[in-house]
């Protein structure tokens, strides 16, 4: 069964920490997750680069944030750190970050800003905007307007509408997830966003379903963004790429790795690591709902 500690660590970068700062630091560094946030004495200790500040809460992993607490209360300045910090380099991928406010989505009372995941509910959450950066920048090419996306397990329907606008009236966004509830709650934000009018003119849609499916209705695919760990590749997933596609896919179990799988064009796949992450699991909606 996951812990909350669990819950608030998916859908963000991780990486591993040396060992002397595992053993001397992970104690105190789990305390202070758990109260959320930084004590007055965090910038006394001899911990190395604070651009990545350290929030791993597991033995084995340091989730990657790029900034923390609540300082930042525009969507603006959010998308101007994630430049400054080199995580968006595209100008397409900081436009349209900029035009969906990640506060739509997030749940009210929490930091929309915090480059953090945050529970959303039914044991799920809505990824941290460097993951959510990270992925809109690998599917940068297959994003085009006219272009067809899919987007598993599409949470809070956020990286939907970004692959909406960027694919354009023209182009197909479809999110798929198999919470119903979230699934209705992701077009109440996206009515609320830039997005709205994609939505109601039909270029953008949200569907209840099991995303290892993938969503045969609209493909082939250009882009397919997964928002769920699997443990293997879903054939369905790979079947319904179109040659020269793209997807960006967390695999994996307690280690998981962001791996992007090209579709070449004489329909072969190429499959490399990007980085390693923790991603709540791609599963049945029963699993899900026992908390894992
Ligand atoms: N990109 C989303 C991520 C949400 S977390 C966001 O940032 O808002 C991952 C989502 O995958 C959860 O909402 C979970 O309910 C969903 N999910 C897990 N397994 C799934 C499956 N088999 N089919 C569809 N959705 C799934």
């Amino acid at each position: 069964m996951m812990n909350l500690s669990t819950v608030i660590a998916c859908g963000c970068r991780y990486r591993t920490p040396p060992i002397n700062q595992l053993l001397n630091y992970t104690p105190f560094l789990h305390l202070h997750l758990h109260l959320q946030g930084r004590p007055p004495s965090f910038n006394n200790l001899n911990l190395p680069n604070f651009n990545l500040l350290p929030t791993g809460n597991c033995l084995f992993f340091r989730m990657e944030r790029f900034w923390s607490g609540s300082g930042i209360n525009k969507n603006k300045q959010m998308v101007e750190h994630l430049q400054r910090y080199g995580v968006i380099s595209s100008m397409k991928v900081a436009e349209v970050m900029e035009t969906i406010d990640r506060a739509i989505f997030v749940p009210d009372g929490t930091s929309a800003y915090v480059d953090s995941p945050m529970p959303i509910g039914y044991n799920a959450t809505i990824s941290a905007p460097h993951m959510h950066a990270t992925c809109l920048q690998l599917l940068e090419e297959n994003l085009q307007p006219g272009m067809h996306a899919l987007d598993v397990g599409s949470g809070t329907g956020y990286l939907t509408a970004c692959f909406a606008i960027m694919v354009g009236p023209q182009g197909r966004a479809v999110g798929v997830e198999h919470i119903p509830e979230l699934v209705a709650s992701s077009i109440k934000n996206i009515e609320k966003s830039a997005a709205a009018t994609l939505l109601k003119e039909g270029s953008l849609s949200l569907h209840a379903g099991d995303g290892r499916q993938g969503w045969p209705e609209c493909a082939p695919y250009d882009a397919i963004h997964v928002g769920a760990a699997a443990p293997e590749i879903p054939q369905p997933l790979i079947d319904q790429l179109k040659p020269g596609g793209r997807m960006v896919i967390p695999v994996g179990n307690m280690f998981q790795d962001l791996k992007v799988v090209d579709k070449n064009l004489d329909g072969s796949i190429s499959i490399r690591s990007e980085t390693s992450v923790r991603y709540v699991p791609l599963t049945s909606r029963d699993a899900q709902l026992r908390g894992y």
